[in-house]
């Protein structure tokens, strides 16, 4: 995990790049309570972090390949990740100053620090985690599994949907029977 203290921070601000692999990665990761998802290459980030009065202005990217599933066909895919990002940090249990709010613009995230340090992995790692979409689908059009038998449309078309468009009769017979 990549912690920066706030005395490292000079006043013309600081240039970082790092990489984190995949294990470190999964250490934090196992805090939050579903992961739905894994990464398939290490994290690459590159920050510039300045100091705004006693606020913090980080802007960068993170880039990595993830594997999502696939909410429609279950099927695992290779999700490219990049992501620019600008974040302003807080003094936790202090109140912003004019210049500071300044900063909070409706389009710029916002967050808190606390104890003169920032965790940048912690950073990183929730910017990404800002990225995944909400529904991923492996591809556009994805046809998914078949509700009746769990056939994937993708690769083949099955008796059950064939039924449901010829007659919705035999479709309602077949259920009772079963
Ligand atoms: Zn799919
Ligand atoms: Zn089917």
């Amino acid at each position: 995990m990549f912690t920066l203290k706030l005395e490292e921070i000079h006043d013309e601000g600081l240039n970082l790049a790092w990489q984190e692999e995949r294990a470190s990665l999964l250490a934090y990761l196992e805090s939050f309570s579903k992961i739905d998802f894994d990464f398939e290459s290490p994290l690459q980030s590159e920050v510039k972090v300045k100091k705004v009065g006693r606020s913090i202005l980080i802007t960068g990217k993170v880039e990595t390949t993830l594997q999502l599933q696939c909410t429609r066909c279950l099927k695992k895919f290779f999700y490219p990740l990049s992501s620019r990002f600008e974040l302003s940090l807080h003094p936790l249990k202090e109140a912003p100053s004019e210049e500071e709010v300044e900063l909070g613009r409706e389009d710029m995230e916002s967050s808190f620090f606390e104890g003169g340090e920032i965790h940048l992995s912690e950073i990183a790692c929730e910017q990404v985690l800002l990225d995944i979409p909400y529904q991923p689908i492996c591809q556009e059009g994805c046809k998914g599994l078949c509700s009746v038998c769990g056939q994937d449309l993708n690769l083949s078309t099955c008796q059950c949907v064939k039924e449901k468009w010829t007659s919705g009769f035999s479709v309602l017979k077949k259920l009772k029977l079963d």
